[in-house]
């Protein structure tokens, strides 16, 4: 006897969402283990306590699993358990070794057996790609990777050292970086020279010299082996300006964030008067046009739109609209 372990999620509680998963669950454990219909002795199918509208067993049956013992049982309603989710247990008369299938958002259930989860998020300043980045990596229980606090600490280190921006004297100040990117918590602490720099990199007069020293190619060498040692090692969410283009052109899912200066640069004011910084919304507007300028019009990696990535404008999205209409995209996928 062989038990074959699988699961899948649903977009929402529909009879035709049901329907699909379980067809398409049961068929690509069929698949994989190179079954026929008669080598299956049962099928037990369990779903979270948020699906009501459709029995799995039924759709199992329909979809030709018709001719061993079929059950399906709904389970407890857990804190934090993964939501909109079927398991299923399929047995075997013979014995192999068996390949598990976890499909759609369940793939997170099972990181050991499933490919890492890469998301890659481009945009300019503002657009807010990392407030969607951070409700991601929590969606999915992964981890959020900032570029932009690796640039950041870079423009503080040339700050601090009163260093002209220029290719040969910043060279030398970013080939020997002492600079960390630990986790507490799941928040990213950016650790410079031995110091917790995550707030001053947030600094106005910050963003303005990220973006200049951000354009050496000294600067970007050094953060973009950084960036990639780091995302390598398991399924992340990375948000930046060249992730999709340069630094993970494999990833599989990219998405370039953006809105209209004006609804940006309205972001970027609040949010600066929330921190006690009182810039007049003029000259965040400038900065970030500035900025955009900038980032868009360098030599090396500048901002562009990877050709496989799907474009998020979110002028008129909350910031709730855009985090579900990239974690739908997601879904769609795997
Ligand atoms: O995203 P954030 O505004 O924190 O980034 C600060 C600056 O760092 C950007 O304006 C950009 O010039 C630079 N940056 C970059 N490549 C990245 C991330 C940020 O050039 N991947």
């Amino acid at each position: 006897m062989t038990a074959i372990r699988g699961a899948t999620t649903v977009n929402c509680d529909t009879p035709e969402e049901i329907k699909g998963a379980v067809k398409e669950l049961l068929q690509t454990i069929k698949e994989k283990n190179n079954l026929s219909l008669c080598d299956i002795v049962c099928v037990m199918l369990s779903n979270t306590a948020d699906i009501h509208s459709y029995y799995p067993a039924k759709a199992a049956r329909e979809a030709g699993f018709d001719g061993c013992a079929l059950y399906s049982s709904s389970e407890p309603l857990i804190d934090g358990a993964l939501p909109l989710c079927i398991r299923v247990m399929v047995l075997c008369d013979s014995h192999f070794k068996p390949s598990y299938v976890y499909l759609r958002g369940a793939a997170k259930l099972r990181k050991d057996i499933t490919e890492p989860l890469v998301v890659a998020l481009d945009g300019p300043a503002g657009s807010g790609k990392s407030t969607a980045a951070k409700a991601l990596a929590k969606h999915f229980n992964i981890l959020y990777l900032d570029t932009g606090a690796m640039y950041r600490a870079c423009a503080l280190k040339c700050l601090n050292c009163g260093v002209k921006i220029e290719e040969n004297t910043v060279k030398p100040v970013i080939e020997n970086i002492n600079l960390k990117i630990e986790y507490e918590d799941g928040r990213q602490v950016t650790i410079l020279d031995g110091k917790d720099v995550s707030e001053d990199i947030r600094r106005p007069e910050v963003s303005d010299m990220a973006s200049r020293v951000s354009a050496l190619p000294c600067v970007r060498q050094k953060m973009v082996e950084m960036q990639r040692k780091i995302a390598s090692s398991m399924s992340c969410v990375v948000d930046g300006r060249d992730i999709g283009t340069n630094v993970l052109p494999d990833a599989e899912h990219k998405f370039y964030v953006t809105a209209s200066v004006q609804v940006r640069a309205t972001r970027r004011y609040l949010e600066n008067k929330a921190k006690g910084f009182d810039t007049p919304y003029e000259t965040v507007e400038a900065e970030i046009a500035a900025r955009d300028k900038r980032d868009m019009e360098r030599e090396v990696a500048p901002l562009k739109m990877a050709e496989d990535a799907t474009l998020v404008d979110t002028s008129d999205m909350t910031a709730e609209q855009a985090v579900q209409y990239i974690i739908d995209k997601i879904q769609e996928k795997i």
